[in-house]
């Protein structure tokens, strides 16, 4: 495929993205660009010029139902416009959060709408103090019954990769970029993302392990504030926020596709050599 192709699918898949198309268009933009050429490179926000943000002395203000309108704005500069500001950039670090602090801020959440369909909140699972952090994009089905992430099929598969790293799930941290199921397991919409990463972004903070994996584009896209294709940038070690930070393909994608399983092997063995 050209190069010129390879742009218009891009730019496609960009569009559909924002759209919120289903993954089944977005797969198939994801296998028509994959194996894309060098000259590709993926701008993380690693080399994003505004500066980390400075060690906040005390919590920011957690977004509620009841003041909802700075989260729109955040998430709009996210999507259309990769180098503008982050969703990250917007969460100080805060001295002394922990995981469990962190679920109790975020209670029984009702910032977005993903709240009215959902059983339970899935906030994420695994060592507190792991080295090695899995994000994923959000709860389907069974991790809405049971709360728990990564557990239905899609999670099997995670688990046997885990273990094949020579690892178990409880030496990881498991957890999603929106922690509600969105209806029909759709992607995450921009709002919701908005309104939900803050804890995200907690959550990776208090954890701070050495290596980030994001499985699939959503998390990938978030925590490295860009647009482009997760094939531009597969594979690759980026930084987030100083921590060591690896995109791979989603164990659901595996499963519609167990041609990449290779690929995906290959980027765990990267990480196992970290
Ligand atoms: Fe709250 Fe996140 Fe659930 Fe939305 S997805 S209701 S922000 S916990």
């Amino acid at each position: 495929m050209d190069q010129n192709s390879r742009s218009r699918i891009e730019n496609w898949l960009t569009y559909a993205n924002e759209l919120g198309l289903a993954p089944f268009y977005r797969d198939r933009a994801i296998k028509a660009i994959s194996n894309p050429p060098a000259a590709i490179a993926i701008e993380p926000a690693a080399e994003n010029p505004e500066p980390m943000p400075k060690p906040a002395q005390s919590r920011p203000p957690i977004p509620t139902a009841a003041t909802p309108t700075a989260a729109p704005n955040k998430a709009a500069a996210f999507f259309p416009t990769p180098t503008g500001p982050s969703l990250f950039e917007s969460v100080d670090r805060i001295e002394g959060d922990t995981l469990e602090i962190i679920r109790t801020d975020l209670g029984e959440c009702t910032r977005c709408k993903l709240h009215k369909t959902r059983n339970k909140i899935v906030f994420g699972d695994g060592n507190a103090k792991a080295d090695l952090v899995f994000v994923g994009e959000g709860p389907g089905h069974d991790e809405d019954i049971q709360g728990l992430p990564f557990v239905g099929r899609a999670g099997k598969l995670l688990t046997q990769m885990i273990e094949a790293m020579g690892l178990q799930r409880k030496d990881v941290y498991i957890c999603n970029v929106v922690k509600c199921r969105p209806p029909e397991n759709r992607m995450p919409e921009r709002d919701e993302i908005a309104a939900c990463s803050p804890f995200l972004i907690r959550q990776i903070d208090a954890i701070h392990p050495k290596v980030i994996v994001c499985l699939g584009a959503t998390a990938a896209q978030m925590l490295l504030n860009t647009n482009r294709s997760i094939s531009a940038f597969r594979g690759e070690w980026l930084e987030y926020r100083g921590t060591r930070l690896l995109a791979t393909y989603h164990p659901a994608y595996l499963l519609r596709n167990p041609a990449a399983k290779s690929e995906v092997w290959k980027d765990l063995q990267k990480v196992m050599a970290s």
